[in-house]
């Protein structure tokens, strides 16, 4: 619809802007030096290498680079490949709503049972006692995405405590997507699964290069998790994908001994989610400033009293900026008149979608 209509296109989360320049010639680099067959079935090794030991200097966790860290085309085929490992027909799975999409036909094309549970809705936080609630002796994992895709919100220490309480003693897996892992604001931390001993030893954690590096469209991740798990894991991995994509593998492994590039990840997006908000800060939109990822959540319950389906349409053909709306990632919540942009935008393309959203009124 965006393209039909002209529109400024914050609906889908993908940078309109390029990734480095280094990065482009390391993988042409690696291209012209061969390196354009089969990559060994877990992934290059200088890669593992270099992403474990990433995971240990940020998180203070040790992954075996060899028998711990699978390389994935994407952080979708992880968590399908984790999933579809794990969940086998009657499995109950906790996925918290607003849910990132993918999560819920991952668990029922296996045969499992999605258990909702919403976040709570003044601040997309944790219900632990919902949870105590729902944990039954069918549950077989719980999934965990921090930073959170739609709302930008956060796992605290104090969840990861919660859930290390809840589920101390069983056999409950997690499945941890931290897609954003990098991308995070005002001096907040990002507290990986991975950090939690108790926790990491039932845990898949998952990372998306895409999200690092500007670079969607390569679909590179990974998934971090102990040997027995990881070797789980890996025979789906060998049938669904086999191996992932080498030259791109080659390149991130180098480019990924510059860590200022990661570490000021969350620097560069905090700009633009602050040049985004100031501009829209006269407007009628409501907000609570995001804390993580590249998305905001604006609130239009002062403009309009439509759905939010029919507000994005709206706002997509007549306004000029196409956003998407919060329901669909509720398996069965009604409007709650919220919006979701994506400001991984050049500042001039913020500017110009804020300057028209500030002529939505009532
Ligand atoms: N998880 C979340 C929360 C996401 O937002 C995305 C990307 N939209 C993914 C997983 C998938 O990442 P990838 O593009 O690496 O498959």
């Amino acid at each position: 619809m965006a393209v039909e209509h002209h529109a400024i296109n914050l609906a889908q989360g993908f940078p309109d802007f390029n990734c480095d320049d280094e990065l482009l010639e390391l993988v042409s680099y690696f291209q012209k030096q061969g390196f354009n067959q089969y990559a060994p079935m877990q992934g290059v090794p200088s890669l593992c290498k270099a992403i474990s030991e990433k995971i240990n200097k940020i998180y203070a966790k040790h992954y075996d680079f060899e028998t711990e860290i699978t390389i994935t085309s994407g952080a979708t085929q992880a968590l399908y490949t984790a999933i579809t490992s794990v969940v086998k027909q009657g499995d109950e799975v906790i996925l918290f709503e607003p849910a990132y999409d993918s999560y819920v036909p991952d668990v029922l094309s296996n045969g499992g049972k999605p258990v909702f549970i919403p976040l709570n809705q003044s601040d997309y936080s944790y219900d632990w006692d919902l949870v105590r609630e729902k944990i039954s002796k069918k549950t077989k994992a719980v999934i965990i995405n921090s930073p959170h895709n739609p709302t930008g919100s956060l796992i605290t220490k104090e969840d990861i405590r919660e859930l290390e309480i809840i589920t101390e003693g069983s056999d409950i897996l997690i499945i941890s997507d931290e897609v954003y892992e990098h991308i995070i604001f005002d001096d907040k931390k990002h507290f990986s699964l991975a950090g939690s001993n108790q926790l990491a030893e039932r845990t898949f954690v998952i990372s998306s290069f895409g999200k690092t590096y500007h670079t969607t469209g390569w679909k590179m991740g990974y998934c971090a998790a102990p040997e027995n798990l990881t070797k789980e894991f890996r025979k789906m991995h060998q049938f669904i994908v086999f191996s992932s994509n080498t030259p791109i593998q080659y390149a991130y492994a180098e480019f990924m001994e510059q860590k200022e590039k990661y570490l000021t990840l969350g620097k560069f997006y905090q700009h633009k989610r602050d040049v985004f908000l100031e501009a829209i800060k006269d407007s009628q939109f409501k907000f609570q400033k995001c804390s993580g990822t590249y998305f905001q959540l604006l609130d239009y319950s002062l403009i309009s009293d439509e759905t939010d389906v029919k507000f994005a349409e709206y706002l997509t053909k007549k306004v000029g900026v196409a956003v998407i709306p919060l329901s669909p990632f509720y398996e069965s919540m009604k409007s709650q008149s919220l919006i979701r942009l994506c400001f991984a935008k050049s500042d001039e393309v913020l500017r110009e979608a804020a300057s028209r959203l500030k002529e939505v009124i009532k």
